[in-house]
C-alpha cells in the first residue's frame, strides 16, 4: 500500500458530471490498495471570472482580498468532490489550506510555501479516508489566507506528496502527457513517456503550459516522483517525469517550445565603462522587473556598446519607464523595443557534452530562412529569438531536425494554452 496524491485541474472538474467521474477515479486509485490525497483547482474558469468582476470593482484590487476572494473557487469543488466520492459509498473528507495547515509566506497572490503539516492528513489517513484537499491556497503563520499564484494547486499537490513522502504524485489534466513541442504547432508531436525534472524546468519556462513551473522545482528539490496524465484515458499513463538519473537519454532533444510573450529592448550606445550594466540590471530588480535574454554588442571604437534584453510583455510599461530614467543617468543615447518577436528553444538533458546541437539549430533555422536577432544558452538549453512571424515555422523545423516527428498524429484532447 502506497501514498497517492492525484491533482485534478479545472477542466476536470468543470461541472457536476466531471466532478462524478474524478471520483471515480480517485475511488480506483483507493481500490488499488493506495491511501489518496485529492488536491482540485476551482472548477472551469471559476477564478478567471472571479478575476474579472474584481477588476470591474477597482483598477487595483486589494492583493489580501483578491485572495480571499479566489480561494472561494477551491472551497466549491472541495466540497462537490468530497460528496461526490461519499455519494459512491467510500469515506472521504475536504479540508482547506488553514484545516490542513499548509503554511506559506504572507505574500498575498503570490505566496511560496513554507511548510506542510501532516499531522491531520495522517489521522483522516488512517481511518481509512480519502482527503480532498483545496488546491492553490494556503495560510500564514498569523492565520491570513493567501494564495500562490495563477496554476498554484500543481505546487500544492507537489508539496503535499512531498511532505507526506508519497509514491507519485499524478497531476491529471486534459492533454495526455508533456509533448515534445504544441501538438497545434506540430501535428505529429510525440508524447514524451518519461522526461528529466531538469529539462520539463526549462520547457515549463520556455512555454511548454503543462505543469506550473514552481510544482517541478518542488518535485525536484522532494524528489517527488510526477506523472502528468489525462482525467478523460485513465488507462494511458502519461508522461514520467523524474530525476536525469533514473533515465535513459538517448535523444539530445527532448523537446521543442515556443514563448511569445516577451519583448525585446535594445538601449543603444551605452557609454563602454564599469557600472552602466549594473545601473540598468539593478534599476529593472529593484522595482521586480524579470530579464530573460541579454547582450551585449562587442564595443565599438566610439567607446560605445549596444544592451540588448528581454522581458515579459506585461512589464513592457514598468520597463521603459526604468529604461528612459536610466540611459540619462548613464548617458546612453536612445532606447528601441521590438514587440515582434519569439523565443524559440531546444531543451535536452542529452545535449551535455555533445557537440554540434547549436550548429544544428542555427542551421535548421536558416534552412527555412529565418533570421536569429539573439541567441542564449544553459547547458541543457538554446534558444533563439526570432521574428514572431517565423516562431511556428521555426518550431516545425526544429522539431523534424531532432528527430521528434511521430508516425502517427498526436489527438490533442480539450484546449491548450494558447501559443
Ligand atoms: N484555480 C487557480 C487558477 O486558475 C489555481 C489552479 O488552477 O491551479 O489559477
Ligand atoms: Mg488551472
Amino acid at each position: 500500500m502506497g501514498i497517492i496524491v492525484q491533482k485534478f485541474g479545472g477542466t476536470s472538474v468543470a461541472d457536476v458530471e466531471k466532478i462524478k467521474n474524478v471520483a471515480k477515479a480517485v475511488i480506483r486509485e483507493k481500490n488499488n490498495g493506495n491511501q489518496v490525497i485529492v488536491v482540485v483547482s476551482a472548477m472551469g474558469h471559476t477564478t478567471d471570472y472571479l478575476v474579472k468582476m474584481a477588476n470591474e470593482i477597482s483598477d487595483n484590487p486589494n492583493p489580501r482580498e483578491m485572495d480571499m476572494l479566489l480561494t472561494t473557487g477551491e472551497q466549491v469543488s472541495i466540497a462537490l468532490l468530497t460528496m461526490a466520492i461519499q455519494a459512491q459509498g467510500h469515506a472521504a473528507v475536504s479540508m482547506n489550506a488553514m484545516q490542513v495547515g499548509i503554511i506559506t509566506e504572507c505574500n498575498h497572490t503570490k505566496a511560496r510555501i513554507v511548510d506542510i503539516k501532516t499531522e491531520k492528513l495522517y489521522s483522516h489517513l488512517n481511518k481509512g479516508e480519502i482527503i480532498v484537499v483545496a488546491g492553490f491556497q494556503g495560510v500564514t503563520p498569523d492565520g491570513e489566507i493567501t494564495t500562490l499564484g495563477r496554476g498554484g494547486s500543481d505546487t500544492s499537490a507537489v508539496a503535499i506528496a512531498g511532505a507526506l513522502n508519497a509514491d507519485r504524485c499524478d497531476i491529471y489534466t486534459d492533454v495526455e502527457g508533456v509533448y515534445t513541442t504544441d501538438p497545434r504547432i506540430v501535428p505529429n508531436a510525440t508524447k514524451l513517456s518519461e522526461i528529466s525534472y531538469e529539462e520539463m524546468l526549462e520547457l515549463a519556462h520556455v512555454g511548454a503550459n503543462v505543469l506550473h513551473p514552481r510544482s517541478v522545482e518542488t518535485a525536484k528539490q522532494y524528489n517527488v516522483p510526477l506523472r502528468v496524465r489525462s482525467t478523460f484515458k485513465l488507462d494511458d499513463l502519461g508522461t514520467y517525469i523524474t530525476g536525469v538519473d533514473n533515465m535513459e537519454i538517448y535523444k539530445p532533444v527532448a523537446g521543442v517550445a515556443a514563448d511569445l510573450s516577451q519583448i525585446r529592448v535594445v538601449i543603444c550606445d551605452v557609454p563602454d565603462e564599469p557600472g552602466s550594466a549594473a545601473k540598468i540590471f539593478d534599476a529593472l530588480s529593484k522595482s521586480d522587473v524579470s530579464v530573460d535574454m541579454i547582450i551585449q554588442s562587442y564595443g565599438r571604437n566610439d567607446g560605445t556598446n549596444d544592451v540588448a534584453f528581454t522581458v515579459s510583455k506585461s512589464d513592457y510599461e514598468k520597463t521603459m519607464e526604468i529604461v528612459k530614467n536610466v540611459i540619462k543617468e548613464i548617458h546612453a543615447a536612445s532606447v528601441l523595443v521590438d514587440e515582434d518577436i519569439a523565443k524559440v528553444s531546444i531543451v535536452g538533458a542529452g545535449m551535455v557534452d555533445r557537440p554540434g546541437i547549436a550548429a544544428s539549430m542555427f542551421k535548421a533555422l536558416a534552412e527555412e530562412g529565418i533570421n536569429i536577432k539573439m541567441i542564449s544558452t544553459s547547458e541543457i538549453k538554446i534558444s533563439c529569438l526570432v521574428e514572431k512571424n517565423d516562431a511556428h515555422k521555426a518550431i516545425q523545423a526544429l522539431h523534424s531536425a531532432f528527430n521528434l516527428d511521430a508516425k502517427e498524429v498526436a489527438v490533442v484532447m480539450g484546449d491548450l494554452p494558447d501559443v
